[in-house]
């Protein structure tokens, strides 16, 4: 058997965050949000005369996406006419861009078990989305709410090596344009949609190997799992003495599978031309760095600042800086708290918050509890008014209600004893009908200490601090054997 090495690029379409279309000025809505054919004209239905213009927003959030991979914006550029029929594209062609792309040659970097890597990025051409089929039983219906949204299509190098990197590629290129907000990042959506170019080499040489392009990928994990099959198909086929056929498959997520769709079309079979309704866009410099200028902290820069300022693990800062909202909540906290350690902070995001978030379903924008609100719980167990668990109640009732820590801490009766004299009381009594406990303790079984001392946070619902009941019971234990 010959040692092979992965040889993949990835092609990614993301449609862009704007009010309207990319050549008209229909709304862009979500699919599922608005009836069918609820925001169409006669230039994103493609009517015969129709006019299209250019959404100067659109080309901007491709700026903004190509200076953070890196690119170099191109100031001449040309939008072409892709020339196939669908059913869903009305016009008969997609505009596009094709020789002439407004950014190129960036890279991105990623890291996996292996180490960090930088990957290439090709070309960002801005296109237009097409309509959407639905087949319901034997009729297929189209709605072309989706027809004319701007859409970005990030052409990698063919730089990645195995299933694990596209995957660490597509995350990173995920949470990157989340957080320029060029894109929201929602995958079962389909506003980002993820297509790997995949092939062979023996290991040593340098010609790269014929190509299968996976379509319709909607997960992280098909992404991984079908690029990890199609290397394994495509080493198979080279070691029978077959040869791998260029052609566009797709994932079978139920049996595991790639299958055959269709062979891949070349360029010509596009007939690609100018889009001569459109003049040449020419993107002045003065406008790429406006851009520039306001680009916010990617997530690689957030992370090791993180790590710097606030002392915490990279484990740490990874989960908190995956994604902008999530950072951007701890910062606020922190802040709010003053000078509270950071990990605190962190802790309780990490544990509590991502945990109901989970359960819930809800996204850390729709969160009810303010950093500020949070900041005030913490600071509450933090200065020993309410012991942690408590904390994790109080909590579970803000994320609920919205209410604030100390409003229910009032409310409920949670507060932590403070008076000692009250925990003096409670222990004696533990101690009083616990004799065998008490005997076994004094007898040198010290494990059992363990046992009183939650008989008496048992007693106290809570609200004893562990420390000072512990402080307290061993005392008095002690006082006994004399
Ligand atoms: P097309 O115009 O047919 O989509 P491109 O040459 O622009 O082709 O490449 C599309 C994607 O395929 C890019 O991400 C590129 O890196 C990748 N690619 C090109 N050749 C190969 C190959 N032999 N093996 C794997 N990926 C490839
Ligand atoms: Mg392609
Ligand atoms: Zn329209």
């Amino acid at each position: 058997m010959m040692n092979y090495e992965g040889v993949i690029g990835l092609e990614v379409h993301a449609e862009l965050v704007t009010h309207s279309k990319m050549f008209c000025s229909c709304a862009v809505v979500m699919s599922d949000g608005e009836p069918p054919n609820s925001h169409v004209c006669p230039i994103c239905t493609g009517m015969p005369g129709m006019l299209p213009v250019i959404n100067r927003r659109a080309v901007e959030l491709t700026i903004m996406t190509g200076l953070a991979l890196n690119c170099t914006i191109e100031v001449f550029n040309i939008f072409a006419r892709k020339n196939y029929f669908y059913p869903d594209l009305p016009k008969g062609y997609q505009i596009s861009q094709y020789e002439y792309p407004l950014c190129r040659n960036g890279w991105l970097e990623i890291e996996t078990a292996q180490g960090k890597r930088q990957i290439g990025i090709r070309r960002v051409p801005l296109e237009e989305d097409t309509g959407k089929n639905i087949h319901q039983g034997n009729v297929s219906l189209i709605d072309f709410n989706r027809s004319g949204v701007p859409l970005m299509e990030i052409v990698s190098e063919p730089d990645l090596r195995t299933a694990e990197e596209v995957k660490a590629y597509g995350e990173k290129l995920r949470a990157i344009l989340r957080y320029l907000r060029v894109n929201t990042g929602d995958m079962e959506k389909g506003v980002i949609r993820f297509e790997p170019n995949i092939s062979l080499r023996a290991v040593g040489t340098t010609v790269f190997g014929t190509r299968t392009e996976l379509k319709n990928l909607n997960s992280f994990r098909a992404l991984e799992r079908g690029t990890a099959y199609e290397l394994a198909r495509q080493a198979k086929v080279l070691d029978e003495g077959g040869r791998v056929v260029q052609e566009t498959r797709g994932w079978d997520e139920n049996r595991g599978v790639t299958v055959p769709q269709r062979s891949k079309e070349e360029a010509e079979d596009y007939r690609y031309f100018p889009e001569p309704d459109l003049p040449p866009l020419l993107v002045e410099r003065a406008w790429v760095e406006e851009i520039r200028a306001q680009l916010p902290e990617l997530p690689d820069a957030k992370h090791e600042r993180f790590v710097k300022a606030y002392g915490l693990s990279a484990d740490d800062a990874g989960l908190l800086v995956a994604d902008r909202a999530v950072a951007d909540y701890f910062e606020a906290t922190v802040k709010a708290l003053g000078g509270q350690p950071p990990k605190a902070v962190c802790n309780w995001l990490t544990g509590e918050l991502f945990r109901y978030l989970n359960e819930t379903q809800t996204a850390i924008e729709q969160v009810k509890i303010a950093p500020q609100q949070l900041a005030e719980l913490i600071a509450l167990v933090e200065a020993g008014a309410i012991n942690l668990n408590t904390g994790k109640r109080v909590f579970a009732e803000m994320f609920k209600s919205g209410a604030a820590a100390k409003a229910i801490v009032e409310a409920q009766g949670l507060a932590q004893i403070s008076d000692t004299g009250a925990i003096e009381v409670i222990v004696a009594k533990v101690l009083d009908t616990n004799p065998n406990e008490v005997e076994k303790y004094l007898g040198g079984k010290e494990t059992v200490l363990g046992f009183l001392v939650g008989q008496a946070m048992k007693e106290s619902r809570g609200k004893a601090k562990p420390a000072t009941v512990q402080e307290i019971m061993k005392r008095q234990l002690a006082e006994r054997k004399q």
